[in-house]
Parts: C-alpha cells; structure tokens; sequence
C-alpha cells in the first residue's frame, strides 16, 4: 500500500503515521519527494483495511494499493529516482559511461585503464577483484589486492570505482573500498547475496540474469530495497537465445520496458550483451535513443593479452572514438556526457 502525505504535513503528523503503519505489521519506507511525502508500506496483506483507515486523517491525501509483486521498485510509488554513485549522479541529465577492464590484472594495468577511460572522459571506472568465472581453472581475479589497485586508481584519477561481489561473506570488505557494488548474471537470484547488499548503503548495479525476465530482475532489485538501500541500477547485459553469432542476445527493449515498470535508473552493457568487439560501439550509441540512463564496456589497454573478455574489450582507441560519437548523440535525447 501507498499513502500520499498531503504538501505541509507536519513532523508530529508524519510521525504517526509511521507508528501506525508499524503497529499494524507494515514496513514503512518514506519517500520523500520534492513536492510530497509518500510512505510505501510492505508487509502482509492482513493489515491492508486497518492501513486504509488512515485515509481519513485530514493530513493524508490518499492510500492506495501497490498492485506489482515488486512494490518498492515500481513505478507506482514514485516518478523516477536518481542514483550516486561517489559524485556521479545515475538517471539525471548525464548519460554516465564506467569503463574499464573485465578484471584487475596487475597494478600496471588498471592504473593505464584508469588513466586512458578517464583521458577519453569515462565517469565510473570498472574492473573486477572478484571473478565469477565458468571454469574452476580460469583467473579468479586478485581479491582484496585488487581492490586496493582500485582504490589507488581512484586516487589517482578522481573516478569512483564499481566492482563485482560474488559472496555474501565478501559484501564488507568490497564496502570498505568500493563506491558501488556490482551484483553479475550470475548471481542476479543470490537472494543472500541481494539481501547483504541491500542492508548496506552503498549503491548497486544489478546486472540482468542471462535467463531471467524482466519481472524476475525487478524482484531481485525489491530483494535489495527491502532491507532499506535504494540506490539500485539495473543493467541489461544480454540473455540466452538459439543464436550463437554473438556471445548474448542484447536486448535494448528492456531499456523503455524497465522504464515503464520501474524508477529505477538503468543502464546496459553491450560488451557483454554482445560479445563482439565490432557490435559494441553500435549497440552502445542506441543505448541513447532507448531511453538508457548510461553504460558499462570493457576497455582494455591491450585486449589480445587481457586475462578475460579480450575478445570484447575495446581498445583505448576504438573507446576513445566511441565517447566522441556518443557526445554527438547525447543531445539528441536531451542528455549530456
Ligand atoms: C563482468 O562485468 O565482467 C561480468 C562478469 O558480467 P556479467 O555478470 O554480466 O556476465
Ligand atoms: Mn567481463
């Protein structure tokens, strides 16, 4: 259920709402806007009519059911929502780019991508410290020392820094380094790991799984606000499909289709949605027009030697030219870089 507080409501007033929401078993998690306060109440159904009484207090201005299984996420309990990420505002004007490398591979590497995305005028920097990988025998990635050659890029650079988490057990480590965590394909319905994640207050990219609909990527991300963080970004990064020429079926629809069902800010990934070098920049200039609030690519200093997705990371170069069309393509949506 939603109820809308009238403009003015009063500290005392709001308070007490509160309280009875909470008495009658209700979560509230307040939304305050910047005309009204709304507070979204989630919990059982069996308190729905007591809830409802509360539309008679002069201060409240309605109380409504939330009709999707994914209450806090929808649409419905509010317009749009923006996420921070250390400066960088995701789901405002700005069409914000992370790149970097897949993983962090050696201290001369991630300081040379860090240097060459920022140079090229990337906002995030990404690389993964932790890897999920499909083999047992492929590079696992470098951990903890990973994140603190992160940590170092971006002192050097000025750029916060997204990195991937794959264990619940490993959520307060990556916190103390990261500025936002990355949930990957992989683990998009580890709810013990969406729900560590979502008892803290750091920002989250939370990354389509390769078999998963829409509905199922916007429950996970009510698994993460359910337990009081908000800041989600969803990410569409390719699915599954008969067709074996790319890597993933990217699919730019869940862009306007995320948009219609949820506040969210989302954004895609076409490295990985594609697989193929060469689709990468097309895909990522109509990421624009689809409404995308941004997106995420691997870049490389030297793809042929990369310990993982060489095959799909641009090089410094082909991302530098990529960042120069999407300045021409930004305001055509009435965004920026
Ligand atoms: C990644 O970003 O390197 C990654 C592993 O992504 P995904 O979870 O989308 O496969
Ligand atoms: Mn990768």
């Amino acid at each position: 259920m939603i109820i809308v507080l009238k403009p003015g409501t009063k500290k005392e007033e709001y308070n007490h709402i509160i309280k009875c929401v909470k008495e009658y078993g209700f979560k509230p998690h307040p939304i305050i806007g910047e005309e009204r306060t709304v507070i979204a109440c989630v919990g059982d159904d069996r308190g729905k009519a007591q809830l409802q009484q509360l539309d008679s207090l002069e201060y409240v201005e309605s109380v409504m059911p939330i009709l999707k299984p994914f209450k806090l996420a929808s649409k419905e309990t509010k317009p749009r929502s923006v996420v921070k990420v250390g400066g960088v505002e995701i789901g405002n004007s700005q069409f914000v780019v992370m790149a970097g490398p897949c993983s962090v591979e050696t201290r001369e590497q991630i300081l040379l991508s860090a240097e060459q995305v920022k140079k090229a005028g990337a906002h995030i920097l990404r690389g993964g410290a932790f890897k999920p990988r499909t083999s047992p025998y492929s590079f696992q990635g470098l951990e903890e020392e990973g994140l603190k050659l992160l940590a170092e890029a971006r002192e050097k650079t000025g750029m916060p820094f997204v990195t991937e988490v794959i264990s619940p057990g490993d959520v307060k480590l990556i916190e103390e380094y990261s500025d936002m965590f990355q949930i990957g394909a992989r683990n998009m319905q580890n709810f013990a790991l969406l729900k560590e994640v979502g008892k803290s207050a750091k920002p989250v990219l939370l990354k389509r799984g390769m078999s998963c609909t829409y509905k199922e990527l916007l429950m996970s991300a009510e698994y993460i606000m359910s337990q009081g963080n908000y800041n989600v970004v969803l990410c569409e990064r390719g699915i599954r499909t008969f067709e074996d020429y790319t890597r993933n079926t990217f699919d730019l629809a869940a862009v306007p289709a995320l948009k219609e069902l949820s506040h969210l800010p989302v954004v895609v990934d076409p490295s990985h949605g594609t697989g193929v070098r060469s689709l990468i920049p097309p895909m990522a200039k109509a990421a624009i027009p689809a409404g995308a609030d941004g997106l995420i690519i691997e870049v490389h200093p030297n793809p042929e030697k990369a310990f993982s997705d060489g095959a799909q990371s641009l090089t410094p170069e082909q991302f530098t030219k990529l960042m120069n069309d999407l300045q021409r393509y930004a305001p055509l949506e009435n965004k920026h870089l």
